[in-house]
Protein backbone atom coordinates (compact mmCIF):
# COMPACT_ATOMS: atom_id res chain seq x y z
CA UNK A 1 0.00 0.00 0.00
CA UNK A 2 1.35 3.51 -0.69
CA UNK A 3 0.32 5.79 1.93
CA UNK A 4 -0.36 9.28 1.85
CA UNK A 5 -1.80 11.43 4.66
CA UNK A 6 -5.41 11.75 5.23
CA UNK A 7 -5.85 14.62 6.92
CA UNK A 8 -9.04 15.59 8.39
CA UNK A 9 -9.75 19.01 10.34
CA UNK A 10 -7.17 18.52 13.60
CA UNK A 11 -6.58 14.78 13.08
CA UNK A 12 -4.37 12.88 10.19
CA UNK A 13 -6.50 9.22 10.15
CA UNK A 14 -4.07 7.25 8.99
CA UNK A 15 -0.23 6.58 9.53
CA UNK A 16 2.67 5.23 8.05
CA UNK A 17 4.46 2.62 9.81
CA UNK A 18 7.75 3.53 8.44
CA UNK A 19 7.86 7.55 9.27
CA UNK A 20 6.63 6.49 13.05
CA UNK A 21 9.68 4.23 12.83
CA UNK A 22 11.66 6.80 11.73
CA UNK A 23 10.29 9.17 14.58
CA UNK A 24 10.85 6.52 17.11
CA UNK A 25 14.66 6.23 16.16
CA UNK A 26 14.93 10.11 16.23
CA UNK A 27 13.88 10.32 20.01
CA UNK A 28 15.76 7.18 21.07
CA UNK A 29 18.85 8.97 18.86
CA UNK A 30 18.71 11.85 20.81
CA UNK A 31 17.85 10.54 24.31
CA UNK A 32 21.17 8.27 23.56
CA UNK A 33 23.52 11.21 22.46
CA UNK A 34 22.86 12.36 25.94
CA UNK A 35 24.46 10.01 27.51
CA UNK A 36 23.70 7.67 30.90
CA UNK A 37 20.94 8.62 32.97
CA UNK A 38 20.21 8.03 36.53
CA UNK A 39 16.58 6.52 36.69
CA UNK A 40 14.20 3.62 38.25
CA UNK A 41 14.89 0.55 35.91
CA UNK A 42 10.98 -0.75 36.36
CA UNK A 43 8.61 1.50 34.88
CA UNK A 44 4.87 1.14 34.04
CA UNK A 45 3.87 4.34 31.49
CA UNK A 46 0.24 4.45 31.08
CA UNK A 47 -0.38 6.14 27.93
CA UNK A 48 3.22 4.79 26.60
CA UNK A 49 2.82 4.83 22.45
CA UNK A 50 2.14 8.88 21.81
CA UNK A 51 3.22 12.53 23.03
CA UNK A 52 4.73 12.47 26.45
CA UNK A 53 4.24 9.23 27.23
CA UNK A 54 6.31 7.67 24.40
CA UNK A 55 8.89 10.11 25.30
CA UNK A 56 8.75 8.94 28.99
CA UNK A 57 8.86 5.48 27.83
CA UNK A 58 12.03 6.02 25.45
CA UNK A 59 13.81 8.20 27.99
CA UNK A 60 13.16 5.64 30.75
CA UNK A 61 14.58 2.67 28.41
CA UNK A 62 17.16 3.70 25.71
CA UNK A 63 18.68 6.65 28.76
CA UNK A 64 18.75 4.30 32.06
CA UNK A 65 18.05 0.80 30.38
CA UNK A 66 15.09 0.15 32.05
CA UNK A 67 12.35 -2.35 31.58
CA UNK A 68 9.16 -0.56 30.84
CA UNK A 69 5.42 -1.91 30.69
CA UNK A 70 3.52 0.49 28.66
CA UNK A 71 -0.71 0.64 28.36
CA UNK A 72 -2.00 2.18 25.19
CA UNK A 73 -5.35 1.89 23.53
CA UNK A 74 -4.30 1.92 19.92
CA UNK A 75 -6.24 0.45 16.58
CA UNK A 76 -4.32 -2.35 15.00
CA UNK A 77 -3.74 -2.57 11.37
CA UNK A 78 -5.63 -4.89 8.75
CA UNK A 79 -4.51 -5.33 4.92
CA UNK A 80 -6.68 -2.31 3.77
CA UNK A 81 -6.31 0.03 6.63
CA UNK A 82 -2.75 1.83 8.34
CA UNK A 83 -3.16 1.31 12.05
CA UNK A 84 -2.98 4.37 14.28
CA UNK A 85 0.57 5.89 15.04
CA UNK A 86 0.51 5.12 18.02
CA UNK A 87 0.37 1.04 17.11
CA UNK A 88 3.20 1.60 14.74
CA UNK A 89 5.02 3.68 17.21
CA UNK A 90 4.87 0.61 19.90
CA UNK A 91 6.28 -2.06 17.30
CA UNK A 92 8.72 0.34 16.21
CA UNK A 93 9.85 0.66 20.40
CA UNK A 94 9.53 -3.04 20.79
CA UNK A 95 11.78 -3.78 17.87
CA UNK A 96 14.59 -0.85 18.68
CA UNK A 97 14.06 -2.07 22.43
CA UNK A 98 14.80 -6.02 22.05
CA UNK A 99 17.87 -4.96 19.66
CA UNK A 100 19.33 -3.63 22.85
CA UNK A 101 17.83 -6.73 25.00
CA UNK A 102 15.80 -4.54 26.93
CA UNK A 103 12.90 -5.86 28.25
CA UNK A 104 9.34 -4.61 27.22
CA UNK A 105 5.52 -5.52 27.10
CA UNK A 106 2.52 -3.47 25.58
CA UNK A 107 -1.00 -3.77 26.95
CA UNK A 108 -3.05 -2.70 24.54
CA UNK A 109 -6.51 -2.23 25.97
CA UNK A 110 -8.94 0.73 27.70
CA UNK A 111 -6.50 1.54 30.90
CA UNK A 112 -9.64 3.02 32.73
CA UNK A 113 -11.03 -0.09 32.85
CA UNK A 114 -10.23 -2.57 36.00
CA UNK A 115 -9.18 -5.90 33.78
CA UNK A 116 -6.35 -3.56 32.24
CA UNK A 117 -5.45 -2.84 35.64
CA UNK A 118 -5.42 -6.35 36.27
CA UNK A 119 -3.65 -7.74 33.45
CA UNK A 120 -0.64 -5.23 33.76
CA UNK A 121 -0.36 -6.10 37.45
CA UNK A 122 -0.35 -10.17 36.74
CA UNK A 123 2.38 -8.98 34.37
CA UNK A 124 4.36 -7.30 36.80
CA UNK A 125 3.94 -9.88 39.05
CA UNK A 126 5.12 -12.48 36.50
CA UNK A 127 7.66 -10.47 34.54
CA UNK A 128 9.10 -8.00 36.92
CA UNK A 129 8.19 -8.13 40.61
CA UNK A 130 6.96 -5.07 41.00
CA UNK A 131 7.42 -1.34 39.30
CA UNK A 132 9.40 1.55 40.87
CA UNK A 133 7.70 4.10 38.49
CA UNK A 134 4.77 5.00 37.49
CA UNK A 135 3.95 7.75 34.67
CA UNK A 136 0.49 8.49 33.97
CA UNK A 137 0.68 10.14 30.31
CA UNK A 138 -3.37 9.37 29.49
CA UNK A 139 -5.20 11.94 27.24
CA UNK A 140 -8.86 10.78 26.26
CA UNK A 141 -12.01 12.29 25.84
CA UNK A 142 -13.91 9.71 27.08
CA UNK A 143 -14.03 7.46 30.06
CA UNK A 144 -15.83 4.58 31.15
CA UNK A 145 -16.52 4.55 35.07
CA UNK A 146 -15.39 0.70 35.84
CA UNK A 147 -17.66 0.63 38.76
CA UNK A 148 -20.98 2.09 37.39
CA UNK A 149 -20.29 1.60 33.85
CA UNK A 150 -21.25 5.39 32.89
CA UNK A 151 -19.42 6.75 30.10
CA UNK A 152 -18.02 9.97 30.85
CA UNK A 153 -17.40 12.71 27.70
CA UNK A 154 -14.59 15.35 28.84
CA UNK A 155 -15.61 18.87 27.23
CA UNK A 156 -13.23 21.83 26.15
CA UNK A 157 -15.00 25.10 27.02
CA UNK A 158 -14.43 28.00 29.32
CA UNK A 159 -15.71 27.81 32.44
CA UNK A 160 -17.99 31.18 33.93
CA UNK A 161 -18.55 33.27 30.66
CA UNK A 162 -18.51 32.34 27.02
CA UNK A 163 -15.10 33.28 25.62
CA UNK A 164 -14.37 35.07 22.39
CA UNK A 165 -10.55 34.40 21.24
CA UNK A 166 -8.40 34.15 17.81
CA UNK A 167 -7.76 30.69 16.41
CA UNK A 168 -6.61 29.03 13.74
CA UNK A 169 -8.49 26.73 11.44
CA UNK A 170 -6.05 24.21 10.24
CA UNK A 171 -8.23 22.98 7.29
CA UNK A 172 -9.01 26.59 5.61
CA UNK A 173 -5.82 28.00 6.82
CA UNK A 174 -7.35 31.15 8.44
CA UNK A 175 -7.20 33.08 11.26
CA UNK A 176 -10.50 34.00 12.28
CA UNK A 177 -12.61 34.31 15.76
CA UNK A 178 -14.57 31.71 17.60
CA UNK A 179 -16.93 32.28 20.45
CA UNK A 180 -16.73 29.09 22.98
CA UNK A 181 -19.73 28.89 25.17
CA UNK A 182 -19.20 28.14 28.68
CA UNK A 183 -19.33 25.10 30.41
CA UNK A 184 -22.55 23.52 32.58
CA UNK A 185 -21.87 22.29 35.60
CA UNK A 186 -22.20 18.60 34.20
CA UNK A 187 -19.25 19.41 31.58
CA UNK A 188 -17.39 20.62 34.49
CA UNK A 189 -17.87 17.20 36.65
CA UNK A 190 -17.22 14.89 33.34
CA UNK A 191 -14.15 16.77 32.47
CA UNK A 192 -12.77 15.92 36.26
CA UNK A 193 -14.22 12.81 35.64
CA UNK A 194 -12.05 11.78 32.16
CA UNK A 195 -8.80 13.88 32.99
CA UNK A 196 -8.43 14.87 36.30
CA UNK A 197 -6.52 12.06 39.26
CA UNK A 198 -9.42 9.61 39.92
CA UNK A 199 -8.36 6.96 37.47
CA UNK A 200 -4.35 7.80 38.81
CA UNK A 201 -5.66 6.83 42.21
CA UNK A 202 -7.15 3.61 41.10
CA UNK A 203 -4.03 2.63 39.36
CA UNK A 204 -1.93 3.52 42.16
CA UNK A 205 -4.34 1.93 44.67
CA UNK A 206 -4.77 -1.21 42.65
CA UNK A 207 -0.91 -1.75 42.07
CA UNK A 208 -0.36 -1.02 45.71
CA UNK A 209 -3.10 -3.44 47.02
CA UNK A 210 -1.08 -6.45 44.80
CA UNK A 211 2.07 -5.49 46.40
CA UNK A 212 3.46 -4.72 42.80
CA UNK A 213 4.67 -1.22 43.90
CA UNK A 214 8.13 -0.69 44.79
CA UNK A 215 9.06 0.64 48.18
CA UNK A 216 10.41 4.44 47.55
CA UNK A 217 8.40 4.42 44.26
CA UNK A 218 7.79 7.33 42.20
CA UNK A 219 4.39 8.30 40.33
CA UNK A 220 3.98 11.28 37.96
CA UNK A 221 1.14 12.70 35.97
CA UNK A 222 1.52 15.71 33.25
CA UNK A 223 -0.47 18.90 33.29
CA UNK A 224 -0.38 21.71 31.29
CA UNK A 225 -0.82 25.43 33.33
CA UNK A 226 0.35 28.26 30.29
CA UNK A 227 -0.43 32.00 31.08
CA UNK A 228 -2.75 34.63 29.64
CA UNK A 229 -3.35 33.78 26.27
CA UNK A 230 -4.35 30.32 26.65
CA UNK A 231 -5.28 30.21 30.87
CA UNK A 232 -9.23 30.99 29.36
CA UNK A 233 -9.01 28.00 27.27
CA UNK A 234 -7.01 26.09 29.67
CA UNK A 235 -5.99 26.65 33.09
CA UNK A 236 -9.18 28.06 33.54
CA UNK A 237 -11.28 26.19 31.36
CA UNK A 238 -12.64 22.20 32.20
CA UNK A 239 -9.38 20.77 31.26
CA UNK A 240 -7.67 23.22 33.95
CA UNK A 241 -10.36 22.03 36.65
CA UNK A 242 -9.66 18.03 35.56
CA UNK A 243 -6.02 19.80 35.90
CA UNK A 244 -6.61 21.01 39.05
CA UNK A 245 -8.02 17.63 40.52
CA UNK A 246 -4.48 15.65 39.89
CA UNK A 247 -2.89 18.19 42.05
CA UNK A 248 -5.56 17.11 44.94
CA UNK A 249 -4.84 13.52 43.36
CA UNK A 250 -1.10 13.66 44.04
CA UNK A 251 -1.08 15.52 47.98
CA UNK A 252 -3.34 12.31 48.85
CA UNK A 253 -1.43 9.78 47.10
CA UNK A 254 1.72 11.29 49.02
CA UNK A 255 -0.53 11.29 52.22
CA UNK A 256 -2.27 7.71 51.54
CA UNK A 257 1.06 5.70 50.76
CA UNK A 258 3.51 7.54 52.78
CA UNK A 259 3.82 3.79 54.29
CA UNK A 260 5.80 2.75 50.97
CA UNK A 261 7.40 5.90 50.45
CA UNK A 262 5.57 7.09 47.35
CA UNK A 263 6.24 10.48 46.06
CA UNK A 264 3.62 11.09 43.72
CA UNK A 265 4.52 14.69 41.42
CA UNK A 266 2.38 16.72 39.00
CA UNK A 267 4.62 17.68 36.50
CA UNK A 268 4.01 20.77 34.05
CA UNK A 269 5.27 20.62 30.72
CA UNK A 270 5.12 22.84 27.99
CA UNK A 271 2.94 22.73 24.79
CA UNK A 272 4.02 21.00 22.01
CA UNK A 273 1.96 19.21 19.15
CA UNK A 274 0.45 15.79 20.10
CA UNK A 275 -2.99 14.30 18.91
CA UNK A 276 -4.27 15.77 22.33
CA UNK A 277 -2.98 19.43 21.78
CA UNK A 278 -3.98 19.92 18.05
CA UNK A 279 -7.84 19.02 19.12
CA UNK A 280 -7.69 21.96 21.26
CA UNK A 281 -9.20 25.56 19.98
CA UNK A 282 -6.67 28.29 20.37
CA UNK A 283 -3.30 25.75 20.37
CA UNK A 284 -2.40 25.55 17.12
CA UNK A 285 -2.25 29.09 16.52
CA UNK A 286 -0.77 29.92 20.11
CA UNK A 287 1.86 26.98 19.72
CA UNK A 288 2.61 28.28 15.96
CA UNK A 289 3.30 31.83 17.51
CA UNK A 290 4.76 30.33 20.73
CA UNK A 291 7.56 27.76 18.14
CA UNK A 292 8.17 31.24 16.45
CA UNK A 293 9.40 32.84 19.75
CA UNK A 294 10.92 29.89 21.32
CA UNK A 295 13.04 29.07 17.50
CA UNK A 296 14.05 32.64 17.08
CA UNK A 297 14.80 33.37 20.97
CA UNK A 298 17.32 29.63 20.55
CA UNK A 299 15.02 27.81 23.31
CA UNK A 300 12.59 26.01 21.57
CA UNK A 301 12.22 22.49 22.73
CA UNK A 302 10.02 19.01 21.79
CA UNK A 303 8.62 16.40 23.70
CA UNK A 304 11.88 14.40 24.03
CA UNK A 305 13.56 17.57 25.45
CA UNK A 306 10.89 17.99 27.45
CA UNK A 307 10.93 14.35 29.47
CA UNK A 308 14.65 14.00 29.42
CA UNK A 309 15.03 17.72 31.38
CA UNK A 310 12.22 16.09 33.83
CA UNK A 311 13.93 12.64 34.20
CA UNK A 312 17.10 14.18 34.67
CA UNK A 313 16.93 17.16 36.86
CA UNK A 314 13.78 16.72 38.08
CA UNK A 315 11.62 13.63 38.89
CA UNK A 316 14.24 11.64 40.98
CA UNK A 317 16.27 14.48 42.17
CA UNK A 318 16.17 14.41 46.53
CA UNK A 319 14.61 17.71 47.19
CA UNK A 320 13.87 19.14 43.90
CA UNK A 321 12.34 22.78 43.45
CA UNK A 322 8.53 22.49 43.24
CA UNK A 323 5.88 25.45 42.58
CA UNK A 324 3.16 26.61 45.75
CA UNK A 325 1.43 23.24 44.93
CA UNK A 326 4.15 20.78 44.90
CA UNK A 327 4.60 20.58 41.03
CA UNK A 328 7.42 19.83 39.01
CA UNK A 329 7.84 22.75 36.45
CA UNK A 330 9.28 22.32 33.01
CA UNK A 331 7.69 24.82 31.28
CA UNK A 332 9.01 27.86 32.81
CA UNK A 333 11.11 28.58 29.74
CA UNK A 334 7.34 28.92 27.50
CA UNK A 335 5.84 30.78 30.70
CA UNK A 336 8.90 33.39 31.65
CA UNK A 337 7.17 36.69 31.06
CA UNK A 338 9.88 37.62 28.21
CA UNK A 339 8.80 35.09 26.24
CA UNK A 340 5.04 35.37 26.68
CA UNK A 341 5.05 39.03 26.02
CA UNK A 342 7.03 38.67 22.56
CA UNK A 343 3.99 35.23 22.03
CA UNK A 344 1.36 38.16 23.51
CA UNK A 345 2.80 40.87 21.23
CA UNK A 346 2.26 38.58 17.75
CA UNK A 347 -1.17 37.35 18.99
CA UNK A 348 -2.17 40.82 18.98
CA UNK A 349 -0.80 41.24 15.50
CA UNK A 350 -2.02 38.09 13.78
CA UNK A 351 -4.45 37.89 11.04
CA UNK A 352 -4.72 35.26 8.37
CA UNK A 353 -2.63 37.53 6.17
CA UNK A 354 0.62 37.68 8.37
CA UNK A 355 0.13 34.38 10.02
CA UNK A 356 3.15 32.81 8.11
CA UNK A 357 5.51 35.25 9.10
CA UNK A 358 4.54 36.06 12.79
CA UNK A 359 3.97 32.32 13.45
CA UNK A 360 5.94 28.91 12.86
CA UNK A 361 2.82 27.40 10.94
CA UNK A 362 5.29 25.22 8.89
CA UNK A 363 6.99 23.95 11.81
CA UNK A 364 3.82 23.19 13.57
CA UNK A 365 2.71 21.51 10.52
CA UNK A 366 5.37 19.48 9.99
CA UNK A 367 5.45 18.20 13.97
CA UNK A 368 2.06 17.47 13.06
CA UNK A 369 2.68 15.16 10.18
CA UNK A 370 5.37 13.40 11.56
CA UNK A 371 3.04 12.78 14.31
CA UNK A 372 1.74 10.39 12.42
CA UNK A 373 5.05 8.94 10.31
CA UNK A 374 4.67 11.79 7.31
CA UNK A 375 6.94 14.83 6.48
CA UNK A 376 10.60 12.94 7.28
CA UNK A 377 13.20 13.39 4.85
CA UNK A 378 14.58 9.91 5.16
CA UNK A 379 11.25 7.81 4.04
CA UNK A 380 10.08 7.18 0.22
CA UNK A 381 6.48 8.10 0.88
CA UNK A 382 5.92 6.57 -3.19
CA UNK A 383 7.18 3.07 -1.76
CA UNK A 384 4.35 0.66 -1.25
CA UNK A 385 4.56 -0.99 2.12
CA UNK A 386 3.00 -3.42 4.05
CA UNK A 387 0.32 -1.97 6.62
CA UNK A 388 0.28 -4.56 8.60
CA UNK A 389 3.30 -4.97 11.63
CA UNK A 390 2.88 -5.88 14.83
CA UNK A 391 4.74 -6.61 18.00
CA UNK A 392 5.89 -9.30 20.27
P1 LIG B 1 -1.30 11.93 23.27
O1 LIG B 1 -2.64 12.03 22.64
O2 LIG B 1 -0.10 12.03 22.41
O3 LIG B 1 -1.16 10.54 24.08
C1 LIG B 1 -2.20 9.96 24.77
C2 LIG B 1 -1.84 8.53 25.18
O4 LIG B 1 -2.94 8.02 25.94
C3 LIG B 1 -1.66 7.56 24.00
O5 LIG B 1 -0.62 6.64 24.32
C4 LIG B 1 -3.00 6.82 23.94
O6 LIG B 1 -2.93 5.50 23.38
C5 LIG B 1 -3.30 6.75 25.43
N1 LIG B 1 -4.71 6.52 25.74
C6 LIG B 1 -5.77 7.34 25.48
N2 LIG B 1 -6.91 6.79 25.95
C7 LIG B 1 -6.56 5.61 26.53
C8 LIG B 1 -7.26 4.58 27.20
N3 LIG B 1 -8.58 4.65 27.41
N4 LIG B 1 -6.58 3.50 27.63
C9 LIG B 1 -5.23 3.39 27.43
N5 LIG B 1 -4.50 4.35 26.84
C10 LIG B 1 -5.17 5.44 26.39
O7 LIG B 1 -1.30 13.02 24.43
P2 LIG B 1 -0.18 13.93 25.11
O8 LIG B 1 -0.32 15.30 24.57
O9 LIG B 1 1.14 13.26 25.13
O10 LIG B 1 -0.77 14.01 26.59
C11 LIG B 1 -0.30 13.21 27.65
C12 LIG B 1 -0.40 14.02 28.93
O11 LIG B 1 0.46 15.15 28.83
C13 LIG B 1 -1.82 14.57 29.18
O12 LIG B 1 -2.09 14.55 30.56
C14 LIG B 1 -1.69 16.02 28.71
O13 LIG B 1 -2.63 16.88 29.31
C15 LIG B 1 -0.27 16.33 29.16
N6 LIG B 1 0.34 17.51 28.53
C16 LIG B 1 0.28 17.69 27.17
C17 LIG B 1 0.82 18.84 26.61
C18 LIG B 1 0.78 19.10 25.12
O14 LIG B 1 1.05 20.23 24.70
N7 LIG B 1 0.49 18.10 24.32
C19 LIG B 1 1.45 19.81 27.44
C20 LIG B 1 1.54 19.56 28.80
C21 LIG B 1 0.97 18.41 29.34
Amino acid sequence: MVIKPKIRGFICTNAHPVGCEQAVKEQIDFVKSKGTLECPKKVLVIGCSTGYGLASRITAAFGAGAKTLGVCFEKEPSEKKTATAGWYNTAAFHKFAQKEDLYCKTINGDAFSDECKKEVIDLIKSDLGEVDLVVYSLASPRRKDPKTETVYNSQLKPVGNSYTTKTFDTSKEVVHEITLDPATDDDIKNTIKVMGGEDWELWIEALNDAGVLAKDCRTTAYTYIGKELTRPIYGDATIGKAKEDLDRAAAQLNKQYSNIHLTAYVSSLKAVVTQASSAIPVMPLYISLMFKVMKDEGCHEGVIEQIYGLFDKMLFADNPSVDEVNRLRMDTVETNDAIQSKIKEKWDMVTTENFSELGDYKGYHLDFLKLFGFGFEQVDYEQDVDPVVDWS
